[in-house]
């Protein structure tokens, strides 16, 4: 098998949550974000070991993976949907027993006509100006909304990674100043905010990435390792070049490892020539650009030609990969290609 393998430690997901839940205020309701097919790991697998460990509410971005995600966890979970009440969603939402987070005044208007009396929440902008209610708008609407009964009053912080910004004690006020003394139950904090501490709390957390081992929850368990065979090797004399505009050339007599793998999988190609791999825990250099399919490694200084190289691993985790790709751990994890045999380990699966 030439196909990359990618193992997904369900253990590890289940205790970060339990980790961000034990984080989360006395009190708070712990969710789990598993929008775009739990951040690239798998849906189905990776929420129904989030249910055995005690999530009862999940966050999805869009109702399509809301009707994914209730075939995988049945009837029972609640299951939020951040892009609110779409035209069209309407038979998703009532049929799956989906519960949207209305974004504006026409979501609201849609789903208490098509759907009355059905489960919703509010989203409301607190300046991060990408979804929800504007605080003029929310004014206009507040009292017909809260008479409809919103099970949820969010918002969502836009610089939560970044703990000195005064932009999250500007946004925590706000959030105040549009919620308070509506009786209504309350979510501000992602992974960041939870971070922040209490203040940020209120009634639910929604985390995302922290679950997946991702920064900025440093103390998270890593969750994956990306195993990429080796398809062939080759030694190169001096002078010799590897691969697309003879990007890389030999200095001295080289070892070349040819391995499956390359930016149709998600292996960015801003990685030409800055990637490190591992034979267990010696690391080889990726020399030469990113194809489609395939990448090239120094092997040189190996015993003997590896069978496989991790990507990621126990030496060089998503973020560590994303550094060198000149991105974030969620841009790595989301383009986790779809070639990937995807294996499970824990989670009493
Ligand atoms: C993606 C997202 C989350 C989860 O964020 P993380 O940083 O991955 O924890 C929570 N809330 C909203 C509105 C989101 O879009």
């Amino acid at each position: 098998m030439s196909t990359a393998t990618l193992t997904i430690d369900l253990d590890a997901i289940a205790a970060n949550w339990r980790a961000l839940d034990r984080l989360s205020d006395h009190g708070t309701q712990t969710a789990a974000v598993v929008k775009a097919d739990a951040y690239g790991l798998g849906v189905a697998r990776v929420a129904r070991a989030l249910a055995r460990a005690g999530a009862r509410r999940f966050f999805v971005a869009v109702a399509e993976e809301g009707a994914a995600l209730r075939e995988a966890l049945g009837p029972g979970p609640q299951i939020c949907v951040l892009s609110g009440h779409m035209a069209g969603d309407t038979d998703m939402i009532g049929d799956l027993d989906l519960t949207p987070m209305l974004n504006s005044l026409d979501q609201m208007t849609r789903h208490l006509e098509a759907l009355p009396g059905r489960p919703f929440g509010i989203q409301l902008d607190t300046g991060m100006n990408r979804l929800g209610m504007e605080p003029d708008e929310w004014a206009a609407v507040a009292a017909i909304a809260l008479e409809a009964g919103p099970e949820l009053l969010m918002s969502h912080l836009a610089c939560a990674d970044e703990p000195d910004h005064p932009m999250n004690a500007e946004q925590l006020a706000t959030f105040h100043a549009l919620t308070d003394g509506t009786g209504v139950p309350r979510s501000l904090a992602a992974t960041g905010g939870i971070l922040l501490g209490s203040a940020y709390h209120f009634d639910l957390t929604r985390p995302g990435i922290g679950l997946y081992g991702g920064l900025p929850f440093a103390e998270a368990q890593p969750a994956l390792r990306l195993t990429l065979p080796v398809i062939q090797t080759r030694m190169l004399e001096p002078g010799e070049t590897v691969g697309y505009g003879c990007a890389w050339a030999a200095e001295a007599p080289a070892m070349i490892a040819t391995v499956s793998g390359g930016y149709a999988d998600g292996l960015l190609r801003s990685l030409s020539g800055r990637a490190v791999l591992w034979a267990d825990d010696v690391p080889c250099p990726l020399i030469g650009r990113v194809s489609m399919d395939l990448i090239t490694v120094d092997v040189s200084h190996l015993a003997a030609p590896p069978k496989s190289l991790d990507l990621i691993g126990p030496d060089q985790g998503v973020d560590a990969l994303a550094e060198q790709a000149g991105t974030i751990g969620y841009e790595i994890l989301t383009g986790l290609g779809a070639r990937y045999a995807r294996r499970y380990t824990g989670g009493a699966a």
